[in-house]
Parts: C-alpha cells; sequence; structure tokens
C-alpha cells in the first residue's frame, strides 16, 4: 500500500491526509503526465510555522491575515496558487524545494501579489468555468475535514477538482510582474530582503527553455522569463532591506518543517538525506517520522523518546507518540502522550480532536463522555471540521444516542458542502430527535439549507417546523 492511501485511510491525526484532489492535469491543457491524487495536509506545527511565515506579508498587503487560509497540499509537484475567498495553496513540493525562509516568504510575497490585486479574480476562464460560486460558497470545511472516511472522499472529488483547475489557471506575463513588484515592495515593508524570491526563480530558470507541458505547474502558471528576473532583481537589490538575512529562529523553522515533510510525503528519501550521524533535532524528527511511516513504530517511538529527553515542553512531539501509540493499536498508551500535547496546547483544535478519538476508541464509558466534551471543544475552534462530527456521531452510537449521532452525521455533510446526504441524514435525525429541542431544530434548520425536496418542505410546513428558520 502506498503512503498516500494509508493516509486516505487513516483516522484523523496530526499530520493527515484530507482530500483526494483531482490531478491536475485534468484541467491543464498542456499533456502532463498523471499525476496522483494530492491531498490536503493538517498539521498544527507547520501551519503555525507558516503563518508566521506569511502573515506579516498578508498585513503589509492590506489583507486580514486572520482571514487568510493557507492550504498546504500533499503533493510533490511544485506549485502554489492563490484564489479568491483568500486562500494561498502551498504544496508540499514547493515548501520542500525552498533553501530558506526568505525563500519560501518571497513566495508568498508574490502569491499575496496575486491575492491583493485581485488577478484570480479577473480570471475570465476562471469565471467561464463557473468556479467563482463554488470557491466563494464551499468553505475550507469541504476540504479541511475528510480524513479516513472514503465516502467523504467520494462526495469530495467532485469539488476537488476544482483545486487542480486553480492550481492550473494562468496568469497573464503583466500579472505576473505586477505580482512580482508587490512581493518586493510587502517584504520590504516588513524588513525582509526580496533575495530569496530572486534565487528561488533563479534555481528554477533552466523551465524557460522547456515547452509548456514539461515546465513545473508552477512555472506553467506564473510563466517565468529572463527579462522578468532581472527587472525583480533590480528591484530588490535597490531596497534598503537587500541584506537582510533570516533569524536563527526562522531558520530553525523551517529546517523542522522540511524534516516533518520529508519524513512523511519521502520517508525513504528521510532517511537517506538526514543520517543516522546526524544528532541535529530536525534529522531525528525526520528519521522518527519516516520509521513511523515505514510501519516501524517502535525504533519511531525510540527517536521521539530521545527528542522528549531534551524537549519535554514540545507539544508536537507529545502529539506524535500519541499518533504513533494509537496508531498502531495501542490506544490506552495513546491518551497520556495525548493529554500532554493537549495541556501543552490548549487552543489547538487539532490536538484535542486526537485525544477525543482516544478517548472513544477505549470501552470506558466515562472516557467515551469525555472523547465527546474534547471533540465539542475542538469545535468552538474549528467548526466545520466534518472529521470531528464523524467522530462525534461514532461516539453517540457507541452511547446509544441515535438521533444525536444522525444529527452529527447531517453536520459531517453538511460541512463537506454535500447537500444531499446532510438532508437524508438530519430528516433521520429529527425523527429521533424530541421535537422542539434545540438539536431537532437544528436538524431542521440544516434540512432547509440542504435543497430541500418539496415532499420535505410540505412535511416541514404541517409540522410548523420552519418556524426555526424563519421566525428566529
Ligand atoms: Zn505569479
Amino acid at each position: 500500500m502506498t503512503s498516500r492511501t494509508r493516509w486516505a485511510e487513516k483516522r484523523f491525526h496530526a499530520f493527515c491526509s484530507v482530500a483526494m484532489i483531482a490531478a491536475i492535469s485534468v484541467v491543464t491543457p498542456a499533456p502532463v503526465a498523471a499525476q496522483e491524487g494530492a491531498s490536503l495536509i493538517r498539521d498544527t506545527e507547520i501551519e503555525e510555522i507558516l503563518h508566521r511565515d506569511a502573515d506579516p506579508l498578508f498585513d503589509a498587503a492590506g489583507l486580514d491575515s486572520k482571514t487568510v487560509r493557507i492550504l498546504l497540499v500533499g503533493d510533490k509537484s511544485l506549485n502554489a496558487f492563490a484564489t479568491q475567498g483568500l486562500m494561498l495553496g502551498l504544496n508540499t513540493g514547493l515548501i520542500l524545494q525552498t533553501e530558506t525562509p526568505n525563500q519560501l516568504k518571497g513566495v508568498i510575497a508574490h502569491e499575496t501579489g496575486h491575492l491583493a490585486g485581485g488577478h484570480p479574480s479577473r480570471s475570465g476562464e476562471m469565471m467561464r468555468a463557473g468556479l467563482t460560486p463554488m470557491i466563494l460558497t464551499m468553505g475550507l470545511g469541504v476540504l479541511a475535514a475528510l480524513a479516513g472516511a472514503p465516502d467523504a472522499g467520494a462526495v469530495l472529488l467532485g469539488n476537488a477538482s476544482y483545486f487542480g483547475t486553480l492550481g492550473a489557471l494562468g496568469y497573464s506575463r503583466d500579472q505576473e510582474s505586477r505580482a512580482d513588484q508587490a512581493a518586493a515592495g510587502f517584504l520590504e515593508a516588513t524588513g525582509q530582503s526580496g533575495r530569496g524570491l530572486v534565487e528561488f526563480f533563479d534555481n528554477f530558470r533552466y523551465q524557460e527553455v522547456f515547452d509548456q507541458a514539461r515546465r513545473f505547474a508552477y512555472f506553467r502558471s506564473h510563466p517565468l522569463s529572463s527579462e522578468r528576473i532581472e527587472t525583480l532583481r533590480s528591484r530588490v537589490e535597490r531596497q534598503p532591506h537587500y541584506d537582510a538575512v533570516d533569524s536563527p529562529a526562522d531558520l530553525a523553522e523551517h529546517q523542522i518543517m522540511k524534516a516533518k515533510l520529508e519524513g512523511f510525503i519521502n520517508p525513504q528519501t528521510a532517511l537517506m538525506k538526514y543520517k543516522e550521524t546526524d544528532r541535529g533535532f530536525p534529522a531525528r524528527y525526520a528519521r522518527a517520522i519516516a520509521y513511523y511511516q515505514m510501519k516501524e513504530p517502535d525504533r519511531a517511538l525510540a527517536l521521539i523518546d530521545g527528542l522528549l529527553a531534551d524537549n519535554a515542553n514540545n507539544p508536537y512531539l507529545w502529539e506524535l507518540k500519541g499518533q504513533i501509540l494509537f496508531e498502531f493499536n495501542r490506544v490506552e498508551q495513546a491518551e497520556a502522550p495525548q493529554r500532554r500535547s493537549v495541556e501543552l496546547k490548549p487552543d489547538a483544535p487539532l490536538l484535542r480532536i486526537n485525544l477525543g478519538q482516544t478517548l472513544i476508541g477505549q470501552k470506558d464509558p466515562a472516557k467515551v463522555e469525555e472523547g465527546v466534551l474534547e471533540l465539542k471543544r475542538a469545535l468552538l475552534n474549528d467548526s466545520d471540521n466534518a472529521v470531528t462530527w464523524r467522530l462525534l456521531a461514532q461516539a453517540y452510537d457507541t452511547q446509544g444516542k441515535d438521533g444525536a449521532a444522525r444529527l452529527a452525521t447531517a453536520e459531517q455533510y453538511f460541512s463537506m458542502g454535500a447537500p444531499q446526504e446532510a438532508r437524508v441524514f438530519a430528516m433521520r435525525a429529527r425523527e429521533l430527535l424530541t421535537k422542539d429541542t434545540p438539536e431537532w431544530r437544528r436538524a431542521t434548520d440544516i434540512v432547509l439549507a440542504s435543497r430541500p425536496s418539496n415532499q420535505d418542505l410540505k412535511d416541514l410546513a404541517k409540522e410548523g417546523a420552519t418556524q426555526s428558520v424563519f421566525h428566529n
């Protein structure tokens, strides 16, 4: 089984593949070699590093950094994209190709230039493809939440090709040069050098000579030319912060992020790249993850325990330890490390979901009850997470709460943007729940918001149920 398939089968974990996104080749005009379906990855540690890199640039661009979502796309090809609805997508392949934080920040600044310049929304191609309303209404929950739900994955495939489409939409040369210039401005405004962006382009300059089909996706959509690189170079060299360098903290985080990605995505490569003789934190971290991915949990756990001896307050090491134990069927042993990760980082919903999953996976009714509470807490910060709803449904089934379970399943589909399924489960929940309770009203609201049939509406009207929506 490939690691990607394994990911898809996993339940929710710190680092999980979330959604099968249709291959980019589907929508690219040029004949591209078939790619594996890419998957969306959630990982608290990496998301935080990316936001620390990107948020100052978003702010400099006049965007509200709290509203820009960063999507980490598990795909080996080099690509990044910006979309309407303020989403910035970064392929893991691109992150791994950046040599320094400054290079990655340069690419992020360039994409931010497209976002701030409204370039994606100007694309006639996108409008023609009917993408705009989809993106605006979909919400990230569609993507953010599907690990381990094969049925959900099938629903998602219909939506997911849109992300491939977005990645393949080309910008004009004019938009490219404006995004470059904007990037230079954002980097300077945040006291950073534009050198990394030029270096990154220089590293892929040879792509210019390839015909369209052989170029990396990123350089198909963001056409590169010597002239473009030289124009950018002359601008950034004149900027006051041209000689600014990455801070030691930024360099360390970038190394950790790359080590983690390499370990998860390319475990064999990680073991070659990060030698046993390298006693540095990133190398040991990458090796631990690689062994875990290669189904050698004991080697992985020994490495993690070594890292924990020196870093007892690192929530992500505890998270990883709990994840490995859970996944290799040591569910009870997983509980303590997961509790520790939540104690150390109480505001991270993904860590709570792991703990909740472990608790509901045990027989003890008190633990199941506590697991339900953890999942509900996770939903407070991550309300459209379909995985959480799915786990809640599982917990309610264990507790024999049939109505609550079907309502949670309805919420799961609703958050995925799958109205048909949401409606069916919400109708079922209404039959099982006590009339006029908040849960029953919520089920009614889901039916009404999920393209109800005329018959559904007649049934609801007969009961006066529509009041909950129209008269609140
Ligand atoms: Zn571009």
